[in-house]
């Protein structure tokens, strides 16, 4: 057996291991991050939208994006980067959220007003006029393609509120290599294609992990940050016993269709009117994903690795043909192109970040498809937690000055029942 040992040790080099990792090891603690796969952002955060938005149903959610933002549009100074480093880069195309009643937007604007979130309200004609070729029309519930009313003309027309300042990363798995660059400069070590298999305890405290049996690493401190595989993880070590938030993993295909857009001519556009949103992807191309519509099944998995890799004809179809209904001038090509992802997904789609109840041992899971653009904040309070022990209950933004109560992402919170369980948060 070969020991070696560290201060901490990150399991999962996705975006949010590789953010914990970079912010321990800036604060001077020695820092081993291990991931199964081959390098960082091999997981989940390979098929990230990696869209940046700041509308979330929490004050802490809204104020964790908003702060998160102005990492990524100084993203070389945020890490530290030399230049000539390749770097993911951010694209400020601005978001569109139409109007639902499922997800009204009084509140949110409320958060936004506190925050100091720029928006714009658009009525339908200044929808219309914004987006060229987006048809306003309100087609709520969505349904699905073999129901028949599936294209019944609009029951009315939507308005939209629109915040400038959000947009998206192009290279989510660059991204990630980008903060285990800064972790390593300050001298976190990553160990690729090693999986953790045990926790290992002495009593209530956790005293490291053991990596397929052969070797271990002794450490005071263990973050689970294995994304879809978070809840496995978990129950591994023990620890769930108790959380009042569970997490599971979800199947998701988001396609990429020909839209032949000038680059970033159009926002990010939030449509759960059909239960899609769209992003301007390279080549004028548009990305689909879907929002959740209840009138989907959705594919929950026991084992993030049973995900069928390859998108599938349905659901290509179901969002494509939806995302058509907004723009006419769409064309829905027969042949499913896209990725597949896993969202590992809590209760109430709002992420865990906190202790657990074995001494040493913290979660930064549950991110629920939604946390991509959190991840440089993430870091930085998951280590704040870690320095005090796991006590620590408030963040300040460092860009923002914005507070808000980490015991929003407590693994025993209530339920969030202002969530859209949706994406959104
Ligand atoms: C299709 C899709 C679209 C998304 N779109 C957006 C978006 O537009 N905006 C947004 O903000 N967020 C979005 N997200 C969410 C965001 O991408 C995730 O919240 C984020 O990438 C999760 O990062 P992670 O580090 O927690 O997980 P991962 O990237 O999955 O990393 C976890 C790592 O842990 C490793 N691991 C697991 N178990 C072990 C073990 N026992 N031993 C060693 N290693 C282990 C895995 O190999 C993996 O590399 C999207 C997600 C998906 C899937």
């Amino acid at each position: 057996m070969s020991d070696r040992s560290a201060d901490a040790v990150v399991v999962g080099a996705g975006v949010i291991g590789s953010a914990i990792a970079f912010e321990l090891a800036r604060a001077g603690r020695s820092v081993v991050v291990v991931d199964r796969l081959g390098g960082p952002g091999h997981g989940s955060t390979s098929a990230s939208s990696a869209i940046v938005r700041f509308n979330y149903s929490t004050w802490a959610g809204v104020a964790l994006s908003w702060e998160a933002k102005h990492c990524w549009e100084g993203w070389r100074e945020h890490l530290g980067a030399p230049d000539g480093e390749a770097l993911a880069r951010f694209h400020r195309t601005g978001l569109v959220m139409l109007d639902v009643d499922a997800a009204p937007k009084a509140p949110t604007l409320a958060l936004f007003d506190r925050a100091g979130v720029p928006y714009d309200i658009w009525s339908p004609a200044e929808l219309a006029t914004r987006i060229p070729g987006i048809d306003p029309g309100r087609y709520w519930p969505p349904k699905r393609l073999a129901d028949e009313q599936f294209w019944d003309p609009p029951n009315g027309s939507l308005g939209a509120f629109f915040t400038p300042d959000a947009g998206y990363v192009d290279d989510p798995r660059l991204a990630a290599a980008n903060l285990m660059a800064a972790a390593q400069r300050n001298g976190a070590r990553l160990l690729t294609h090693r999986a953790v298999s045990a926790v290992r305890r002495s009593g209530d405290r956790v005293t490291g992990v053991e990596l397929g049996g052969v070797d271990r690493i002794d450490a005071p401190v263990v973050v689970n940050a294995a994304g879809p595989w978070s809840g496995a993880f978990n129950s591994l070590a023990g620890v769930d016993g108790d959380f009042t938030v569970s997490v599971r993993p979800l199947r998701q295909e988001v396609h990429q269709v020909p839209a032949g857009l000038p680059s970033d001519a159009e926002p990010v556009v939030a449509d759960l009117d059909l239960g899609i949103y769209t992003r301007p992807a390279p080549g004028g191309a548009l990305l689909v994903g879907g929002t959740e519509p209840a009138c989907d099944p959705l594919q929950w998995l026991e084992n993030p690795d049973d995900a069928s890799p390859e998108p599938t004809g349905d659901v290509f179809t179901a969002q494509v043909t939806r995302a058509a209904r907004r723009r006419p001038d769409l064309a829905v090509p027969n042949r499913p192109r896209g990725i597949v992802g896993v969202y590992d997904v809590t209760d109430d789609w709002t992420p865990i970040y906190d202790r657990t109840a074995l001494d040493g041992f913290y979660v930064a899971i549950g991110t629920s498809g939604n946390q991509f653009k959190n991840a440089p904040v993430v870091g930085r309070l998951m280590a704040q937690l870690i320095e005090s022990g796991g006590t620590s209950t408030e963040y300040v933004g460092e860009h923002t000055g914005l507070r808000f109560d980490l015991t929003a992402f407590a693994r025993n919170r209530p339920v969030n029942e202002a969530s859209t369980h949706t994406v959104l948060g």
